[in-house]
């Protein structure tokens, strides 16, 4: 088969994949648990219903401009003044299917070939992906102490000439972690002062823990929208549990949001209006469901801990945030994959491998979902893994026993 090399080259999303096994697990009637999911399991707010239908019921259902409907740009002007302190123009803002496109858009509209993106480890799974569709060179920054959280200098480190941009992802999927304030403004001030791109991707920047708020990257630039070099990224999928109605945004001087929207223009047009009206009706909606997903991550976040906490051998660093932790599972094996690969088989609970976000020997644990699917997920992993739990277990209605340990 002919096809492009590069196209061959950009693996399989292994968090799609994984989803995509666990379903059709379930379709077999197995009695899966998934601890990999990036989603929540409440239900798109009313509010969000409302819009889309009020826009379908009619049936005139056509194109909008390319880069968002003039309602849902203010709706993103009103969420960046709120929560950002920053006052933004409609000519600032472009609207894509999730954030994941305005990721890709962003990387699109700025990469030439052979130009540096700085990655910081451990990463979300895309990015490296994305950079090399675009013919650019991901460079990734790890902790040298093995933390989750890399230091400036090593940043400073690895910049070069070829340096474009660097993704700054905190909270982080799959860590959990917030970067300190100190640690994000030394990346903006620099950047600002070099013209560097920083792109912020804050999907997460709401769903944080014990207290703590993710401070705004505009407070860290003396420089104005259109002079920065900051591009702020998010979305309605994480904070509404919206994930599949596929819109995002990203906030950027009006010249480089030109080129995104011509770029978009020239590929999907624009995204779906119905669409486009859910995100409106969910921002300028009743926001109680936020703050009651993020009561329900933290609260699950805190049962997933206590439930690791009498795993032998593994280490968890706790999370400040998101749908993710990311436990040290390198007592057990060195190779992520396999060891994932095994607990599926054996316990029928989806992990996904650090390998995938640069951190080998670690899993990614999801707590989006219920607290029996946290607590049951655990022990049947501490089933299969950990000498010291007991060695029969029930998996659905069968009874399962060790033979291996
Ligand atoms: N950035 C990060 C860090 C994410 O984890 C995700 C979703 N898993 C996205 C972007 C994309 O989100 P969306 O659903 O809006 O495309």
């Amino acid at each position: 088969m002919s096809v492009s090399q590069l196209a061959k080259s950009i693996p399989q999303s292994p968090t799609l994949k994984l989803t995509e096994q666990a379903r059709l697990l379930r379709e077999r009637g197995e009695a899966v648990i998934h601890l990999g999911a990036g989603e929540p399991k409440n239900k798109a707010p009313m509010s969000a219903i409302l819009a889309a239908s009020s826009k379908l019921n009619p049936g005139d259902i056509k194109y909008t401009p390319a880069d968002g409907i003039p309602s849902l740009k203010r709706a993103i002007i009103r969420y960046t003044e709120e929560n950002y302190d920053k006052i933004v123009a409609p000519e600032n803002i472009i609207v894509s299917a999730g954030a994941k496109q305005s990721v890709f858009n962003v990387l699109y509209s700025i990469v030439n070939p052979q130009d540096e993106i700085i990655i910081l480890a451990p990463y979300w799974v895309s990015y490296p992906e994305m950079v090399k569709m675009v013919l650019g060179v991901p460079v990734i920054v790890k902790a040298e102490d093995g933390s989750f959280c890399p230091r400036f200098e090593d940043v400073l480190n690895v910049m070069s000439p070829n340096t474009k941009a660097i993704i700054v992802n905190t909270p982080n999927n799959p860590s959990g972690m917030m970067y300190s304030a100190e640690f994000v403004e030394q990346i903006i001030r620099h950047c600002e002062k070099k013209g560097i791109y920083v792109i912020m991707d804050d999907i997460y920047h709401k769903l944080v823990f014990d207290g703590k708020k993710t401070p705004s990257c505009y407070k860290y630039t003396d420089k104005d929208i259109e002079s920065s070099h900051i591009i702020a990224i998010n979305g309605v999928s994480k904070l509404y549990g919206m994930t599949g109605f596929r819109v995002g945004w990203a906030i950027a001087g009006r010249s480089l949001v030109e080129i995104m929207t011509n770029v978009q223009g020239q590929i999907t047009t624009c995204v779906s209006i119905l669409l486009q009206a859910a995100a409106e009706g969910a921002m300028t909606g009743l926001q109680s469901s936020v703050e009651s997903l993020r009561l329900q991550l933290e609260n699950n976040r805190n049962v997933m801990l206590q439930e690791l906490s009498s795993f032998t051998g593994v280490k968890t660093v706790k999370p400040d945030g998101t749908y993710y932790c990311l436990p040290d599972f390198r007592a057990y094996s060195n190779s992520s994959v396999e060891l994932s690969n095994m607990l599926l088989k054996k316990a029928l609970v989806v992990t996904v491998p650090g390998k995938e976000f640069g951190m080998e020997g670690y899993l990614r644990l999801s707590y989006a979902g219920t607290i029996k699917e946290i607590t049951e997920g655990i022990s049947r992993m501490k089933w299969a893994l950990d000498p010291n739990a007991p060695n029969e277990i029930y998996v659905g209605d069968k009874k399962l026993v060790r033979d291996w340990l």
